[in-house]
């Protein structure tokens, strides 16, 4: 079977690994507070690593206050985890149309979306496509709210702004086990706003305060300082070790998602009732590649994908609407045409570093027959 995702792990994690286990201190360490360094090199701003993108994107929103009956923007067409971080908080997610050629967030559907309960828009960067980050800036500007990136798709992608996490609103990243980089699980937040990281930093660790016990006491004190509602979402050694190590691979591990996913765009960017993101693969570190197919009957990308199974080829669907899953539709009905088109018509291709030349192949070669046989 040729894998949807996969993680890729080598001697060098492996050995990065074995050193923490070896020095018995698994909790969060010096390799967390190292990975954070290194990412903070790397992306020339303050970073806090934690448990995940999803408790990422929840610490964020916590930490710039927002709470019940708040609204925050959110394309439907995303990981649940972008609407259940929002939910966390006890705020609402407010469902969004994407663009019908980027699969971005609309805004001039978020601008119809917003209420005078508005407080942050949260951008998906799908496909770990970036086109829009100063529009998206200027929006929030403009309506005096704030953005919160999940960037969980596109670790090393460039934007408008040039390197996603370098600039503009907070950023988050996840690690989990199939992302640009994999910490088994894992995740980060990234701001050049040192109140903000220092919350954060207090929120992932049950809201105790080390730095004012630091302070108060001038080392470790056993009366911790906790003044709101914490969680337990720091990153662990492990993690940090595995990330460190995919760090310093990073160049090879994204130049061979780039290959494979320029591949499939050349080789699928001219058939006649397939459409792939109009990404530059210089540029972009995707995460997935998705494409989706103008056909009229619904009923055929699941024919589609049944066919490449038994091909041996695995295939995925990102994402179903959020704002059709129980949790989030609403009474009233909310209608976004191009989410809902796109829900029954998108199919992700396998993407990962270690896939070969000829799996590629294999893959568009057995796609476009299969597809012929749908017409
Ligand atoms: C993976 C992902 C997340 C969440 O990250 P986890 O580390 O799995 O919690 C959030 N948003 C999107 C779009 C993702 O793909």
């Amino acid at each position: 079977m040729i894998r949807l995702s996969k993680s890729c792990i080598s001697a060098v994690e492996q050995e990065a690994v074995r050193r923490v286990l070896d020095a018995e201190y698994l909790g969060i360490g010096k390799n967390v507070f190292e990975f954070e360094e290194e990412l903070s090199d790397l992306l020339g701003r303050q970073v806090c690593c934690v448990s995940s993108g999803t408790a990422a994107l929840h610490l964020s929103l916590q930490a710039i206050g927002v709470s019940a009956g708040d609204d925050v923007l959110v394309p439907s067409l995303t990981y649940v985890a972008s609407f259940q971080a929002i939910s966390a908080t006890g705020a609402n997610p407010v469902a969004c149309d994407v663009d019908i050629e980027t699969l971005q967030i609309s805004l001039q559907d978020a601008e119809n979306r917003l209420t005078d309960r508005t407080r942050a828009i949260m951008p998906v960067y799908y496909g770990g496509l970036v086109l829009n980050q100063r529009e998206i800036l200027d929006f929030a500007g403009k309506h005096s709210i704030d953005v919160v990136e999940d960037a969980a798709h596109a670790f090393g992608s460039h934007g408008n702004l040039g390197l996603v996490g370098s600039s503009g609103g907070i950023t988050c990243f996840s690690f989990d086990g199939i992302k640009n980089i994999t910490c088994g699980e894992g995740g980060c937040i990234v701001t050049n706003d040192s109140d903000l990281l220092e919350k954060v930093k207090t929120l992932r660790l049950l809201g105790v305060d080390k730095d004012t016990d630091a302070r108060r006491q001038g080392g470790r004190s056993w009366r911790p300082v906790v003044r709101e509602q914490g969680w337990r979402y720091h990153m662990n050694n492990i993690a940090a070790a595995i990330g460190s190590a995919q760090l310093k691979r990073f160049d090879v591990l994204a130049q061979a998602r780039q290959q494979a996913a320029s591949y499939y765009q050349h080789a699928l960017s001219s058939h006649s009732f397939v459409h792939v993101l109009p990404a530059d693969y210089s540029y972009t570190v995707p995460h997935i590649f998705p494409i989706w197919i103008d056909v009229h009957d619904t009923a055929c990308r699941d024919v589609l994908g049944e066919k490449l199974r038994e091909d041996g080829i695995e295939t995925g669907v990102h994402y179903y609407p959020n704002h059709l899953l129980e949790k989030y539709s609403t009474i009233e009905k909310v209608n976004l045409p191009n989410t809902e088109y796109l829900a029954s018509r998108i199919m992700t291709l396998p993407l990962h570093p270690e896939l070969t030349v000829e799996e590629l192949e294999y893959v568009v070669n057995r796609l476009c027959t299969r597809l012929e046989a749908l017409r």
